[in-house]
């Protein structure tokens, strides 16, 4: 950047946007599982049903001056709206931050959006939308074939080895365990995230989410007894994490076997 400030006034710009589409993803993690349309009605108080005036919908700023209450009757806010507005910014800075004013950096943001929203869906009400996920294929194919963070055929190799692997793994698991171990929401999310990472990445994930899966299963059962009873946990939010975590460190991370465990 020649024009002194350009980096900072730039930097700051993208944020806001990230914390506008973390504001609208809330209202898509709200309404999108329960079909209601995310254009109207506008939004309102679950407790007391008065009209969140535009200045009372800032994305943070809003949380921290009502103090995480609604005006009119006290309800409390869920902090997993701020949460959600911050995670969205964070990953937009880091995205820009990596591929700079580019194709990818659309198209990454565009997945980010997608993972947060699915993350919390899954956590609270264990579904994975089609609605995200069938269009998210779409755009990690379509984004692999004008961009050049991926070529197009490891693209489609990558939808079929995210969801390939997990359609596999759920038919054996609903084998041994006599269960839906793996729901189809999950084999479209994989296969999505492969869309956009590639057939050797979407493996890393598979890696990654089971032990990460496994471990949290194991304090979980530890600690709650409605998860003794049930033995159902959401497996999105393992994926959505262990995609961002291949997504920043995938090169390190193959670098890193190679070291290791490649015969020179
Ligand atoms: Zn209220």
């Amino acid at each position: 950047m020649d024009i002194p400030g350009a980096g900072t006034i730039i930097t700051a710009l993208v944020a806001a946007l990230g914390l506008a589409v973390g504001s609208f993803l809330n209202v898509v993690i709200y309404r999108l599982p329960r079909n209601k349309s995310l254009v109207t009605p506008r939004s309102s108080c679950p407790g007391c049903g008065t009209l969140i005036r535009w200045y009372q919908n800032v994305p943070l700023l809003s949380y921290v001056i009502l103090r995480g209450r609604c005006r009119g009757c006290g309800t409390r806010i869920s902090p997993r709206y701020p949460l959600v507005e911050l995670l969205t910014a964070v990953l937009f800075l880091v995205f820009f931050w990596r591929y700079g004013i580019s194709v990818a950096t659309a198209g990454f943001w565009f997945f980010s959006a997608c993972l947060v929203a699915v993350f919390f869906i899954d956590l609270e009400l264990t579904i994975i939308p089609d609605k995200i996920t069938l269009p998210g294929i779409a755009m990690g194919l379509g984004l692999a074939a004008v961009g050049d963070h991926l070529d197009f055929v490891s693209s489609v190799l990558g939808v079929f080895a995210g969801g390939g692997s997990f359609l596999l793994v759920g038919w054996l698991g609903s084998k041994l365990f006599k269960k839906e171990a793996l729901g189809g929401g999950d084999i479209k999310l994989a296969a999505m995230m492969g869309a956009f990472i590639g057939p050797v990445r979407i493996f890393l994930v598979f890696v990654f989410s089971a032990v990460l899966g496994l471990l949290v299963s194991v304090v979980v059962l530890a600690i709650s007894a409605r998860f003794r009873r049930e033995r159902m946990l959401p497996f999105g939010p393992f994926l959505v994490l262990a995609a961002l975590l291949v997504v920043f460190y995938g090169q390190e991370l193959i670098d890193w076997y190679w070291r290791h465990f490649s015969i020179h």
